[in-house]
């Protein structure tokens, strides 16, 4: 999974005289047919040579052998994109797997590229989920779907409500009121954790869980900074796996998201009402695809169609045709047009989004794009 904190890092890395090589690869399955990731990469190299120093070549003709090697031996771990960030000489190498597929492209340079990296967080809703209890808390990542521990909070010194040790010369009211410090000392804590760290990861939105107690206590603490950013809550044991938390989480957050969609979709038919930047339906959101007009392209997840692609310039169409009206070459069928789409708005800057249900959206042809102009 990606962070802020980590991209930060990197960004600051500088190699000084050594190179570093920052590929982005396309390895969705679905638009990769012949898995020829390798020639690609290749491919990506060569349009390079020709720009680069033959010194500056042959400092990175190691990495270049890592991630030829790479790519060959790891297929089965690919999601849809692909990011890897090399320099053989300072010894250094990160791979990302990504579940949205990105961009072909291919960056030597004396410090690591992480753009693209940066726009996925920028442009994907990340959640942070905040498990607590009396004097334990985990927080959670969750990003495109997948969930990651982000960091345990443990409070030391909270005594425990049957332990009575060296308190027993207190009376059980004192002994409820010094756990109750303690516990309250703990949760401020871990707020005080949780507010820096959703702020240095920019973490829009966040869902708590934990016992019914401890959930409740918590939220009449929070500052406002963190309370407008809660979407819900759930309950949930200290010990659940990333596995249970994702599944009690899940409703949640695709609530949320829905919501969101619902909104853009309103957006996209009030404006393409009105001819203000924005198209539906398939025919005009191809037409806006290929004059790589699209901004932010929406579709429905079980949304399909079949379409042709002229196999010599890569032109996309549903009409019924023989030949390619722009370089007469042979079209053949395409069983995965969504998936194309969705490459070719990538491919230019777009952001897209893929709606679970959405019946207006539904009812007026399951795609459609907002427009940069
Ligand atoms: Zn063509």
């Amino acid at each position: 999974m990606i962070s802020r904190e980590e991209l930060k890092e990197i960004a600051k890395i500088r190699g000084n005289d050594a190179y570093f090589v920052s590929l982005y690869l396309n390895v969705n399955p679905v638009t990769n047919v012949k898995d020829n990731y390798v020639i690609h990469v290749k491919n990506m190299l060569k349009q390079n040579v020709e720009k680069l120093d033959k010194v500056i070549m042959k400092s990175i003709s190691r990495d270049f052998e890592k991630i030829e090697s790479y790519i060959l031996t790891n297929k089965k771990v690919f999601k849809k994109g692909l990011a890897i960030i090399s320099c053989d000489k300072k010894n250094f190498w990160k791979e990302f797997h990504l579940s949205i597929p990105v961009r072909n492209d291919i960056i030597i340079d004396t410090t690591p590229y992480i753009k693209p990296l940066l726009d996925i967080l920028d442009n994907y809703q990340r959640y942070a989920i905040l498990l607590v209890g009396r004097e334990y808390a985990r927080l959670f990542m969750i990003h495109l779907g997948e969930i990651e521990e982000y960091i345990e909070i443990y409070t030391e010194g909270v005594p425990g409500r049957h332990k009575k040790g060296g308190w027993f010369s207190l009376s059980e009211k004192s002994y409820e009121r010094h756990i109750d410090y303690h516990v309250e000392r703990h949760l401020k804590d871990v707020l005080k954790q949780l507010d820096t760290i959703m702020s240095k990861e920019y973490v829009g939105r966040l869902i708590i869980g934990g016992s019914e107690d401890a959930v409740s206590r918590v939220r009449t603490m929070l500052p406002h900074t963190i309370s407008e950013k809660i979407i819900g809550t759930f309950h949930a044991d200290m010990n659940a796996t990333g596995k249970e938390i994702l599944e009690k989480t899940e409703p949640i957050f695709r609530a949320y998201e829905n919501m969101k969609e619902s909104e853009t979709i309103e957006e996209i038919l009030t404006k393409a009402m009105k001819n203000e930047n924005a198209v539906i339906g398939i025919e005009d959101v191809m037409n806006a695809i290929q004059e790589g007009r699209v901004m932010k392209l929406v579709l429905l997840k079980d949304f399909s169609i079949e379409g042709l692609l002229c196999k010599n310039c890569g032109h996309l169409t549903i009409q019924n045709i023989t030949s390619c009206p722009y370089c007469k070459g042979e079209v053949e069928k395409a069983n995965y047009v969504t998936d194309l789409i969705a490459q070719r708005a990538i491919e230019q800057g777009a952001f897209v989004d893929i709606v679970y249900d959405n019946p207006k959206l539904k009812e007026t042809g399951g795609i459609g794009a907002i427009l940069r102009f």
